[in-house]
């Protein structure tokens, strides 16, 4: 995997969903994989719930009334979605957009962790409880929105130690007044995290 192009491994785990054949029922279903759109070698990758209709019609992530929404708020603090990387933790869209159930969170978190592990981004963003809880399962939305906290993530053979920041997400925020502005809100703090969670690690001489 290491002398392909980041891209060039993503494609490959893109391609492995299908000839893993991960949850046939919602790929029966569903018009397309959505796999993941942006720029996989940036440090900020935003992950949402699964695809809705308009992602499904156009293979894309975020791109019906939920991503325009994003891509506002993105622009409030100066990033353009082209600069960061956005996917789904499930990568098929579930039948009249209804919750994605437990074990298809768990049969897609592997090529999620896979995506993550070829981006090394220093902060990802989960918008709502269900990408949120795929990190840290305790976490609760409602009260942790908008908190960053330090983890790492184990993947097969390294560590990578990221900044996870909950929000509450787009869709459910879209037409609440309190909830938009919150996630607005919490959303203006973005640009501070990047700055911190990329300064370089200080190193000291004797260690
Ligand atoms: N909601 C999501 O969680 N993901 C999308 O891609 C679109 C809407």
């Amino acid at each position: 995997m290491s002398s392909l192009s980041k891209s060039e491994a993503l494609e490959q785990v893109k391609q492995s969903i299908m000839q893993n054949q991960v949850c046939p029922e919602l790929a029966a279903t569903a018009t397309q994989l959505v796999f993941g759109s942006g720029d996989p070698s940036c440090s900020v990758v935003f992950i949402g719930e699964a695809p809705g209709k308009a992602e499904d019609k156009t293979g894309l992530p975020f791109v019906g009334a939920a991503g325009k929404f994003l891509n506002e708020m993105l622009g409030m603090i100066g990033l353009d979605r082209s600069a960061v990387y956005i996917t789904n933790i499930v990568k098929y869209r579930p039948p009249n957009n209804r919750d994605p159930l437990p074990e298809e969170k768990k049969a897609f978190l592997p090529y999620l962790q896979q995506q993550l592990e070829i981006i090394q981004p220093s902060l990802v963003v989960a918008l709502g409880r269900h990408a949120a809880n795929c990190f840290l399962p305790e976490l609760r939305i409602s009260e942790d929105h908008g908190h960053p906290k330090r983890i790492t993530l184990a993947f097969s053979e390294r560590k990578l130690t990221i900044v996870l920041l909950p929000l509450f997400h787009p869709a459910a925020a879209l037409y609440n007044g309190s909830m938009r502005q919150t996630l607005i809100d919490d959303f203006a703090l973005i640009p501070e995290i990047i700055k911190r969670s990329t300064q370089p690690k200080l190193v000291l001489n004797n260690n």
